[in-house]
């Protein structure tokens, strides 16, 4: 395109900080200030939870995922930038954290060969209701940054109780029997979603993956929930 001509669209309308919305100059996609806080994901992690590995979680808990990663932790500015996305339907922050993921993805597994993106999916009269599927928008960008098919394979037949107001035993039950999957015979499937806590839905949609005939089910999400040892590190 032009310069002269993304000048003009640029007047028209600025880019602008795809977590706190400032404007922005071309090139850029963060502001500095953003830039500098947002927490990033330590990329020394257990490669089966997503963890750091003094909180890996697996010991806990028998994923039927083969791997997780995320680039950043739920907290502060990555938080805020879920949020925008989710709530306020901030596109640009739903591109910038699916570039983020598929990079981090490639870095996490370098050595994998994806065949399809697939999302969590949302239940389907929410889904009509809201008329946004945040973590198909947000697979989509994925599938799209890591030039890769994306795929419905996972349904969600009922509703179930909101997870964050569960305890995590809790949660594992709650997701019990609520997903279909799609008959299918890929190899790996990169299964995205926004946020993890427990991982118990992407551990739940990885079971339905398997025995509807994918081998390997990857997961991968913006942001990780992570617990602080009590000097408040990671
Ligand atoms: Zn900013
Ligand atoms: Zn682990």
């Amino acid at each position: 395109m032009p310069d002269f001509f993304k000048s003009w669209l640029y007047y028209l309308s600025p880019k602008r900080c795809a977590i706190c919305r400032e404007v922005l100059s071309f090139r850029e996609v963060l502001c500095s200030d953003c830039e500098g806080k947002l927490h990033q994901m330590d990329k020394n992690i257990c490669k089966r939870c997503g963890h750091v590995k003094k909180q890996c979680e697996c010991k806990n808990y028998a994923y039927h995922f083969r791997g997780f990663t995320a680039p950043f932790v739920n907290e502060g500015l990555a938080q805020e930038g879920i949020y925008g996305f989710k709530f306020l339907r901030n596109r640009d922050a739903a591109d910038f954290f699916a570039t983020e993921i598929a990079k981090r993805v490639k870095d996490i597994f370098p050595d994998v060969e994806f065949d399809v993106v697939c999302a969590i999916p949302m239940y389907r009269l929410k889904r009509s209701v809201s008329g946004f599927d945040h973590a198909e928008i947000l697979a989509t960008e994925v599938a799209r940054a890591m030039n890769l098919p994306y795929r419905r394979l996972l349904k969600k037949q009922k509703n179930c109780r909101p997870q964050h107001t569960l305890t995590a035993k809790e949660r594992f039950e709650n997701v019990k029997g609520v997903y279909t999957a799609r008959k299918n015979a890929y190899e790996n499937v990169l299964l995205i979603d926004d946020i993890k806590t427990t991982g118990a839905t992407l551990d739940e949609c990885a079971r339905r993956l398997m025995l509807a005939g994918t081998e390997n089910v990857y997961c991968a999400a913006a942001v990780i929930s992570t617990c602080k040892d009590k000097d408040g590190k990671l």
